[in-house]
Order: structure tokens, then sequence, then C-alpha cells
């Protein structure tokens, strides 16, 4: 009865609407579940089926394969994830440049860093776990991954020796005849290389039941491999033209507009949807610290001890230990990524870690990150340079460690020569198509190799660089980071990131799994065709422990030729660290600054000026500091017939502010209210007429006052005032201008020890130097045009 009461009237209608709500839940339940099943049920078995299918018919290593049927499961839960994604901390738009906490304005290799205290905890969107098809894409905020489906085809045969023609199952295949290094290149002889090959080790290394152990994997590559593609589309013919008649496909480099994503770049061949192998779908242990790239904690009573190893490393040591050096981390790559195709033959490659005194856990978990998510075919080998390091976990317990994997290889420098010295040692030795050199404290993201190679492949004098993520340095989480950011730098060659803004990603339709043309590396983490490497001369050997050959090789390489790009599809995750844990030889500013001197000299033509005019006057002067000998750099760059620098701003990075003098034009007396002028080798003045030549100076990056080659040089003890060739060395032609608050106008000569200032006659004709007088305006001068204050 009570019931019936409340069906009358609008009750009847409320109830009616309720019971229809209901059955549309029930109905859209089912319809969700049926979905799901269908994903997981014959969507699944149809792909399993074909994996299975294609792996008989290449005969790749089934455990392999094995591991692409749980990926399904693996990204079940990847899926639930909803990542922050993170900007790196000081990026806010087009050119800005993120502050470096290292070592104030003269570290010039640093990546993005968080900002201090960020959480950054992986949280997981409660209102996202039954939606696991729904993706979010947009640059900010939560982002849940689409659910990935390995799609694998036939790979391409990894087999690659001395010969041009090579069998496979009695089939031909065509590759670039062998040649390492060339002839002519060297590396440097005090490179000492011990004889000991510990990779042959044959100790066979006891697993223990730790997180950090290893599960068993065999990483053998059978080379029989059916081709059924058309012979022709695996010819890769070796590109002989010279650098100035190379054809940069897809970038309209001509006008100016580089800066473009480079799509239409083609070559024939079979292609395959880029694999997605990765031995660590499954992890052994889904509960450990840190797994799927989650933030790890420190349990209280470990705080202590996880604060006093932080300096071991400069990370969380601790955490990094409890976490399994094979865990799995999350796909990062956009969506569309899924989808692209690359070609089924790609070069090999040789996999380079340099590393001085790197922590044991992330050495491991780098090296474990290559060979558990990359197609075995296409990794050669793995390189480990070991920079004469001062751990003894890194000598026999890691030789022990290694010889576990036939591919890895272990490279021992007798001498400490940096990072730089240490990787053309790695290269000299590597035996693979195209060198890939990375960082000891990274993971290498599922699907990451392909795109990078595929990039090599289609243009051998492309260098990609993948997209470089962030392992937190506190709580060991694996972050993406913003999309459409690419390298540049900003003066005195201080590396940082900048992201494309919307109206340019909008106008040139840059999607975001596009690559990305880069002015220069972060120089970590990159591929290159290894023939082309040794072309480029490799890096300058006289540059010292780190710092400064990121900018080298990106200059180098754009210069004379080739191209940097960033790979959307291509993710590696890197741990930024504070402050380097190893030690500098010499002093590290000292190190960095010679170091940036020296591609300084090399590569920028004129406008080094405005590189020492950015805080390294002290450069200039030989006394101080000997850079080395440049003779084998600048004949490098001539046999190259290497672009100028002007080229590169012009056509790589016309966004660099990049004046070549602080100031120039008339300059003007404000006592007088007439104007400088150099005749017949004297100076008088004259009225101001900007079309007169002899009234056209500059004052250059390194404060000068010049009329072309002439400079106006102080004479502190006469007080007067003399012509001298210009010579950028010589602190006594220095004047400064816009430097001091009170005598902001004046023309203060450097070297003075009483301030004396530039001043003119009282009716203007003479010209002398007088003990600085903030009030006078015989004193003060302006030029027509200030390019930087
Ligand atoms: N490295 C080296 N020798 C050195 C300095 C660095 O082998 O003298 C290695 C280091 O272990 C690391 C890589 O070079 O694997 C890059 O150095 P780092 O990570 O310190 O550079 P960052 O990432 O801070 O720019
Ligand atoms: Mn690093």
């Amino acid at each position: 009865m009570k019931v019936s009461k409340y069906l009358r009237g609008s009750g009847r209608f409320l109830a009616f609407i309720f019971a229809a709500s209901v059955l549309w839940l029930l109905f859209d339940m089912a319809a969700l579940r049926l979905s799901i099943t269908d994903a997981n049920g014959e969507h699944g078995k149809e792909r399993v089926l074909k994996d299975r299918e294609l792996a008989k018919k290449i005969d790749l290593n089934p455990s392999n394969m094995k591991q692409d049927v749980e990926t399904s499961k693996r990204s079940e839960m990847l899926k639930r994830l909803a990542y922050k994604r993170k900007k790196p901390d000081g990026i806010h738009g087009e050119n800005e440049v993120f502050p470096n906490s290292k070592n104030g304005n003269i570290v010039t290799r640093t990546f993005p860093k968080l900002a201090a205290g960020s959480d950054l905890k992986v949280q997981v969107d409660t209102k996202l776990l039954n939606t696991s098809n729904k993706v979010s894409s947009g640059s900010k905020g939560v982002n849940v991954k689409k659910e990935v489906l390995p799609q694998t085809k036939a790979p391409s045969a990894g087999q690659q020796g001395k010969d041009i023609k090579l069998e496979f199952n009695g089939k031909k295949d065509y590759r670039i005849p062998q040649q390492i290094p060339p002839q002519d290149f060297q590396i440097p002889q005090d490179v000492a290389l011990s004889n000991k090959s510990d990779h042959m080790l044959k100790k066979q290394v006891k697993s223990d039941s730790s997180n950090n152990a290893p599960p068993k994997q065999e990483h053998v590559v059978q080379q029989k491999i059916v081709l059924s593609e058309n012979k022709s589309s695996l010819v890769r013919v070796k590109t002989t033209a010279k650098p100035a008649q190379l054809h940069l496909n897809g970038s309209n480099i001509q006008t100016g507009k580089l800066l473009n994503s480079t799509k239409s770049v083609t070559k024939q061949g079979a292609l395959h949807k880029v694999m997605n192998l990765d031995v660590t779908l499954k992890p052994r242990d889904v509960n450990a610290p840190g797994q799927f790239g989650w933030a790890a904690e420190v349990p209280q009573y470990s705080l202590e001890e996880s604060r006093r190893r932080w300096s071991e490393g400069y990370f969380n040591v601790f955490l990094s230990e409890q976490i399994p050096v094979d865990r799995a981390i999350p796909d990062t790559r956009p969506s569309a990524c899924a989808e692209k195709l690359v070609h089924d033959y790609l070069p090999t490659t040789s996999v380079i870690f340099c590393f001085v005194d790197e922590v044991w856990s992330t050495l491991l978990r780098s090296v474990h990150s290559v060979l558990n998510r990359s197609p075995p075919h296409l990794l050669k080998e793995i390189i480990l340079v070991d920079d004469c390091s001062t751990k003894d976990y890194l000598k026999d317990k890691l030789d022990a460690y290694m010889s576990q994997f036939p591919k890895v290889r272990i490279i021992r420098l007798k001498e400490r020569h940096g990072l730089i010295r240490a990787r053309l040692a790695g290269a000299a030795e590597a035996k693979g198509d195209v060198l890939t050199f990375l960082d000891s404290h990274i993971e290498c993201n599922v699907g990451w190799l392909e795109p990078l190679l595929d990039r090599v492949y289609l243009d051998r004098r492309k260098v990609a660089c993948p997209v470089i993520e962030v392992i937190n340095d506190k709580d060991m989480s694996y972050v993406m980071v913003d999309n459409f950011q690419r390298g540049i730098f900003k003066w005195p060659l201080v590396f940082g990131w900048s992201t494309l803004t919307d109206d340019f990603i909008r106008k040139n339709h840059i999607k975001v799994s596009d690559p990305l043309r880069c002015p220069v590396m972060a120089g970590g983490l990159f591929s290159i065709d290894r023939n082309y490497f040794y072309e480029l001369g490799g890096y300058d050997p006289g540059l010292d422990v780190w710092g400064g050959e990121n900018m080298e090789i990106s200059f180098k390489i754009w210069m004379c030729g080739g191209e940097i790009e960033i790979i959307p599809c291509s993710r590696v995750g890197h741990i930024f660290r504070g402050e380097n844990p190893y030690k500098f030889p010499k002093d590290r500013q000292k190190t960095v600054e010679r170091n940036l001197a020296r591609v300084a000299e090399v590569w920028l033509d004129e406008y080094k000026e405005i590189f020492y005019g950015h805080g390294y006057l002290h450069l200039l002067n030989k006394n101080v500091i000997d850079i080395g000998d440049l003779t084998e750099q600048n004949q490098l760059r001539q046999k190259l017939q290497c672009k100028s620098f002007k080229w590169y701003v012009e056509n790589v990075y016309p966004e660099l502010e990049a004046p070549l003098a602080k100031a120039e034009g008339l300059v003007f007396n404000l006592g007088t209210r007439k104007c400088l002028v150099q005749e017949k080798g004297s100076l008088s003045f004259g009225m101001c007429d900007l079309s007169k030549q002899s009234q056209h100076f500059s004052y250059s990056w390194v404060r000068l006052l010049r009329q072309n080659a002439s400079c106006v040089s102080p004479q502190v003890t006469g007080g007067g005032l003399t012509l001298e060739p210009c010579d950028n060395t010589k602190p006594h032609l220095r004047w400064l201008h816009k430097t001091n608050k009170l005598l902001a106008e004046h023309l203060i000569a450097e070297t003075s020890f009483q301030r004396l200032c530039l001043e003119a006659g009282p009716n203007g004709n003479s010209i002398h130097l007088k003990a600085c007088d903030e009030s006078s305006s015989y004193q003060k001068w302006q030029f027509t045009h200030y390019y930087s204050q």
C-alpha cells in the first residue's frame, strides 16, 4: 500500500526514470564487459596466433616471442596508472633554458631537472580504472596510455660481416662493407686499453634470490631468416655525396624554416610496426619497490642510511638498490607510435656505456634495460667502457656478472680519460653499423631502439636522439616529460630544453610522434652511423673529462651536412643528478671552460666573441689557460667543407639571439653633441652623419671600440689615445660601457688603475682620457644601436 502511494503522480514518473537508468547502466556494463572480453579474447588470441606464426616463420628466439603474449597482462596493469606529465623545471616556453644547479653559468650539459621536493609519485586515478581504452592526450595533466598491442613482423637480419654480400638461408642481403675504424682515424695514443677480454670469462654467476637477481634469459639470435621481400628492398647504398650535396628531405632548409618536423623521408623497403619486445612484461615480483616505474619509498628506519649514501651517486642509491634491476616501466610513448612503421632490415647497433664509479644497481639496470627491450637481432653488442673507476665492485665482480651475457663486453681504460675519450675508445671497438651512446644510469623503454635505427637507416647523416625522460633522483619513479621539446643552447653555450609553441606546432602540422629537428643534442644518448661518426672525426679528443662535447658534436653534425633529431617514439629514462659523483682530475670549472673554448675556437667563427663576451673573457688570455692545439680540428673542418656558423644560425637555429656586437653605429658625445670620427688613423669629432662610414664604430663582445680592424687604444700613462690593430687577446684595448650603474654611459679604460674615462674636449676639438666623473656630459657616449645591455 505504502509503495503504491509513492507511485502515484510525479512519484510514478520518478520511479520510471530510476528503473530506466538502472536498466541503461546494466546494458552499458554488459557492453563494456563484452568489449573487454573481445579485446582480451578474440583479438588477443588472434594476435598471439599471429605472433606465434611469425615466430615460427622467422625462427627468432621463442623466449622473446613469449614475452609478447604477456603484453596484454602487463599493459592491463600499466594502463591503470595515470602518469602525471611533468615538465622539466624551468621550462616555460620556447627558448627558455632551465637553470643549472651544478655550477652557476658554466655548465653546458644538463638534462631536465625536477624541482626539489616536487611530488612525483605515480598517481592512480580511480575514475580511470575501468576505462581502459580511453586515451586522454594533450601535453598537460593526466595521461592514460592506450593499451599497447605488440605487432611483430618479420624482423631484419642482424647478421653482418666483412663482406658486402651476406647469405641468409640462401638469399642474399647487401650491406655496407665493414670499415672500422677507417685507416685515417686514430683514437688518441694515450687512450690505453687493457687486453683482457673480460666478457669472455666463462664463470657462471649464481643468481641470488634477492630482487636484484635478474631472471634467467637467453639472448640468442638465430640468423635463419626467411626472406620473402623483394630483393631490391634490401639494398642499402652507401652515400658518397659530399656534405654540400646532401639532400635534406622533408625540410626546407634553404628557406631558413628548418625546425619543422621531418616527415616525408622515405626509403624503399618492407616495413613493420615497431616491435614491443620487453622481457620485463611479466615482472618477477609485482610488489617490489619501484616496480612499474612507481615511486619507491624509504622505510623510516632506513632514512639515515639513504641520506648517508646519497653522495655515492647523487641520487637515492639506497632505494635504487631495492628496486629490481629488471623492473617494468610504463610505456610512455605517444599512442600513435604503436602504429608507426619501421623498416624490416635495419642496421645493427653497438650500445656503448661509458662509466666512472657508477653505482652498481643503476649500471646493471641500464644494461638490463637494453638487453630486455631491444630486438636481439639489432643489438650487436653492449660495450661497457670503464673510465678507470676506483670502485672495487666495478672490477672482478662486474666481470663475473656480465660474463653471463655473451653480448656484453667490458673495456677498461688504464687511466682516467673522461667521457669523451672513453666514448672514442668504445667506438673504436664497436662492430655494429650504428653506435648508440648511453649514460650508465638510464632505463630504455619499450620499443626504444627501432625508431632510432630507422632514422639512421633512412639517411646515414641523421643522428637520432631518444626523448630523455626522468628517473626521479629521490624516489626513482619513471616520469614522462612534455612533448615537443628540443635541445637548444643559450650564451655562453649553455644547453637547455625549449618547447615548441602551440602556434608553431599548429602551423607546421607537427604530430606528437613526428621527429623533431634539434639545434643541439643533450649529449648523453644518441645513435649515429658508425662510419659517419668516423667521417666526422668522432669527438675532438682534446676535450677533457666532461662538458662541451655535446656542443662540439652538434655543431659538427649540422655544419658538416648532417641532422640531429629527437625521436618521440623512442624514450629512455635518465637520472638527472645535481652533482657529478666523480672527481675531475683538474678543476671542474676550468675543465669545462677549456672544452668550451676549444669548441668556440673551432666552430663559432666570428660568433665566438659572443661566447667570450658572456663571462669568458679570461679564456682569451693565453697565460691563464692553454686550450691546446687546434690544428687537426681546423683541418678537419676544412676537409669536410663544413658550412659557416652563420649558416647554422640562419638555418638551424634562427631563434638564437646572436648579434655580432654589443652596440654599433655612431658614437654620440652628449657634451659636444657631436660624433666620433676616424680618419687617416686619427680620431676627431664631426657633425653626426649616419651615411659616413668614418663615423661607424662598434662596441664588440670582447669590449673593443673598433672600426673595421682598427681599435681605439687607451694610453693610460699619457692620457692619450691611439689606434691599434684589434686583438681580442689584449686586455689593454678593452673598454667598459654600460657595466657600471653610476658610469653607465661612460667608456672606461678597463686596465686603468685609477678609473679613466674617454672624454671629449669642450669644443669637440680633442679627445683624451680623464679621471671618471659621473656628472660630466663630455664623458657620456651613446651608440646608435644597442643589442645587449
Ligand atoms: N663519464 C665517464 N668519465 C668521466 C665522466 C663521465 O665515463 O670522466 C660517464 C658517466 O659515468 C656517465 C656519462 O659519462 O655514464 C655521462 O656523465 P654524467 O652522467 O655525469 O653526465 P650528465 O648526465 O650529468 O650530463
Ligand atoms: Mn647522466
